[in-house]
């Protein structure tokens, strides 16, 4: 349910209405808009406790919400959520590029790269410092150094830093030097880390699971909600098909749904999605024009090198050619690549 508060309401009067929501034993969550409050209540099944709350003062109407993700659902909230990422506004109309490599491999390469984006405008850096492989022999990040390194490379140049976080254990350290964490594919059903993620204040990158529909998307974005982290920012990376063309089918008809139903920005990941360099800007610029409040593209100094995700890699000279060739699709759709 839904309480709307009307225009007039008081701060006390909102005040009441959540202590009166939690006296009937659910939770209150306050969302302010532009031109009045709205307070969601979740842990509710039934409409119980409705008329008491319709009664109380400034209450304009009680509404049932019908979705079961009820904070991330635009019935809750309409306005599309903004999230500000060190000045980076996400979701505000323009087409946020978010570039980096896959995995944080050395000082040097990561130094690199960042004195790049910085010099073609890009204003967030992407990097695993904890990788989630398939094979445990293969190179698993490396760790709190590479979360080093990604705070070295944000002195040196001011670029923001979006890197993955594993697991519950590593929470902390992460999100201490990140300004954006990103919840893997495999992850996105981990509702421990998602529970422990709901208590941090930094946003979220939420990365559609490889196999997930769109409702259990929205149902983990909804953990991180109902433990108070709204700052959620969804990331369609691609799902499993029998299509063995591409690594995996970038699902772009979800982010005109997702914006349909939730108010959270969607972003899209055409490297995860595609697996191969030579598509990734085609399928960059489908999802622009498809509507993705932005982009997350894998860029490496020497792709041929990398230690995971080479073959999906964008080297600089083409990530320069691509960004050029997004701006005539970002203004044919109103938007701007920021
Ligand atoms: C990544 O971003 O490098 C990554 C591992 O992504 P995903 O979880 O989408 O596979
Ligand atoms: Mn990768």
């Amino acid at each position: 349910m839904l309480v709307v508060m009307n225009a007039q309401a008081t701060p006390e009067q909102i005040q009441a209405v959540e202590a009166r929501i939690r006296e009937l034993g659910y939770e209150p969550h306050p969302i302010p808009g532009p031109s009045r409050t709205a307070v969601g209540i979740t842990g509710n099944a039934g409409t119980e406790g409705r008329d008491s709350l319709r009664l109380m003062p400034g209450v304009e109407d009680v509404i049932r919400v019908t979705v079961p993700y009820k904070l991330v659902s635009r019935e809750t909230k309409q306005e599309p959520t903004v999230i500000d990422v060190n000045g980076v506004r996400i979701g505000e109309g323009g087409v946020t590029m978010i570039a980096g490599p896959c995995s944080v491999e050395n000082e040097e390469m990561i130094l690199e790269t960042a004195h790049f984006l910085r010099d073609v405008g890009v204003r967030l850096m992407r990097g695993g410092a904890y990788k989630p492989r398939t094979s445990p022999y293969a190179f698993q990040g490396l760790g709190i150094e590479g979360l080093r390194l990604l705070a070295k490379a944000r002195e040196e140049t001011g670029v923001g830093i979006v890197t993955e976080v594993l697991d519950v254990e590593t929470v902390d350290v992460v999100a201490d030097m990140a300004d954006v964490l990103q919840v893997g594919t495999r992850n996105m059903q981990n509702y421990s880390l998602l529970r422990r993620l709901s208590r941090i204040r930094k946003p979220i990158l939420l990365k559609r699971g490889m196999a997930a529909t769109l409702d259990e998307w929205l149902m983990a974005a909804e953990y991180l909600a109902a433990g108070g982290n709204r700052n959620v920012i969804l990331c369609e990376r691609g799902v499993r098909t029998f299509a063995d063309h591409t690594r995996n089918t970038l699902d772009l008809s979800v982010i005109p749904v997702v914006k349909h139903i939730s108010h959270l920005p969607v972003i899209a990941d055409p490297s995860h999605g595609t697996g191969k360099a030579d598509f990734v800007p085609a399928m960059s610029k489908a999802a622009v024009a498809a509507g993705a409040d932005g982009l997350i593209i894998e860029v490496h100094p020497q792709p041929a090198r990398a230690m995971s995700d080479g073959a999906q890699s964008l080297n600089f000279d083409a990530f320069r050619q691509m960004s050029d060739e997004l701006q005539p699709i970002a203004s044919a759709v109103n938007r701007r690549i920021n």
